[in-house]
């Protein structure tokens, strides 16, 4: 690797220990500042911790987790830590879980979550030269702006198409010469579709070259799926509003894990239920604590996704961390006659079916006291009406699904298009319909 292969060289092929010991003298700086906020200054008294107790990078146990209810419950601005005057942006969560949570930037913050980004970016190869399209929604949800303001960094020309319209989003793809998209990855296998109904080969016509797909969990069947579609490849990228947006975590060339940047967050998995942290490279609930912002530092927060630490150098020559595939939130988890089952356990065997597009919901429903899963999964195109062929193929998915998930969901094949995702918002998988009780 050479210089030029990284945006920011000295910090992203910094040492362990180098990366140790910058982290722990902003961990310190934070842990000062955040005694400008009336809500850490009570969680610090109720623990009987002071900022000086924080002497290691291993004292980060000392200090109180932030959860998304601190965060709600003080809404808009409880949890600032410099005047309102100093901020300059406010951003919320796209609420996907509930009531929306507010995040603060100043100046600096915004010009920090910038360079994140356009780290990333350069990371997966974008240059100057290329030309950049982002599919997200502009406006709260952070992947817009977030994207937006990267991109600029890197000097890419941008195009800001914002959510939707996929006609539109196709023909700018087209006649600005687009080579690097981000789309959230139900929306990149819309877009597919699209292109096909209209009859653009996005290998002949277009010079898609490298997709960012992130905001929602996906298989590694799914990022394939698209990788073959499209012609491009496909790259991981992790985001949370309330450390800033996307730019948290993203793969490198290699797509083994995405590099968290450590010079940003001190990164911890933990056990939800103990909230101890888990053994090295076992899965857990991702916590961060972020460690150069102004307006609104976050110590210990629950992300609720969970994820692992990948073992192992990177041959990228990063020495940031590495998480493994998100695998969903906690709250993601589906339990079934006792059974935990993630959502994306099911698309990676959905997925592993040519004759199925990547659109699918599940519904699970209280029949008899007996709690049913049912898959409704579309059809591509291309396959077959013939009856005897199609619920063959049930049969066969049912059965891989049984292995993967050790129940066994009714599955129904609908034909393309009968399953409305939306083109503005990350994709529904579950409908819940059970009693509770
Ligand atoms: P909301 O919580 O309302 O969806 P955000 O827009 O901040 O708000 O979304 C952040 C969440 O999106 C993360 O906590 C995570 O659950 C999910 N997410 C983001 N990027 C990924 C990814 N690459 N893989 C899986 N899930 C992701
Ligand atoms: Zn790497």
């Amino acid at each position: 690797m050479s210089y030029s292969d990284y945006f920011n060289p000295e910090v992203e092929t910094l040492s362990v220990e180098g990366l140790k010991a910058l982290q722990l003298e902003r961990l310190q700086k934070t842990v000062r500042h955040c005694m400008n906020s009336p809500f850490y200054q009570k969680k610090f008294q109720e623990l009987g911790i002071t900022p000086e107790d924080i002497k290691t990078l291993d004292d980060v146990q000392k200090l109180p987790f932030t959860s998304k209810e601190d965060l709600r419950e003080n809404y808009p601005f409880g949890l600032a830590c410099v005047p309102m005057k100093d901020c300059v942006r406010l951003h919320s969560s796209s609420g996907t879980t509930g009531n929306p949570t507010v995040v603060l930037h100043t100046q600096k913050d915004l010009e920090e979550w910038a360079n994140a980004v356009a780290r990333c970016l350069w990371m997966v190869g974008s240059r100057p030269e290329d030309v950049f399209q982002n599919s997200a929604g502009y406006g709260m949800f952070t992947a817009g702006l977030g994207f937006q303001y990267g991109a600029e960094k890197v000097g890419m020309l941008t195009v800001p198409a914002a959510a939707g319209n996929t006609i539109r989003q196709i023909k700018f793809i087209k006649d600005f010469g687009t080579s690097v998209l981000h789309a959230i990855p139900s929306y990149a296998s819309r877009i597919y579709e699209v292109m096909k109904e209209e009859g653009v080969d996005p290998r002949k016509d277009t010079k898609l070259r490298v997709l960012c797909i992130g905001a929602e969990p996906h298989s590694e069947e799914q990022r394939q799926r698209i990788e073959q579609n499209l012609g491009v490849k496909a790259y991981n990228s992790y985001g949370i509003s309330e450390m800033m947006g996307p730019g948290v975590a993203f793969e490198c060339q290699e797509q083994n894990g995405l590099h968290i940047w450590e010079d940003y967050f001190i990164v911890e998995i933990i056990d939800p239920v103990t909230l101890k942290p888990v053994p090295d490279g076992e899965l857990g609930e991702l916590v961060l604590t972020i460690i150069n912002r102004e307006a609104m530092p976050l110590l210990r927060y629950r992300t609720r996704d969970l994820t692992r630490i990948l073992p192992g150098e990177c041959p990228c020559g990063r020495h940031h961390k590495r998480l493994a595939r998100l695998q969903g939130r906690s709250d993601d988890m589906m339990i079934l006659k006792g059974v935990n089952i993630f959502p994306i356990q099911i698309e990676k065997i959905l997925l592993g079916f040519k004759e199925l597009s990547t659109d699918y919901l599940i519904t699970l429903e209280t029949v008899d006291s007996n709690d049913i899963m049912t898959i409704e999964v579309e059809i591509s195109q291309m396959f077959t009406d013939d009856y005897s062929r199609l619920k063959a193929l049930e049969r066969e998915i049912t059965r891989q699904l049984k292995d993967e998930i050790l129940i066994t969901p009714r599955v129904k094949l609908v034909p393309k298009g009968s399953l409305v995702v939306s083109d503005e918002k990350k994709a529904v998988r579950v409908k819940d319909l059970r009693k509770l009780f």
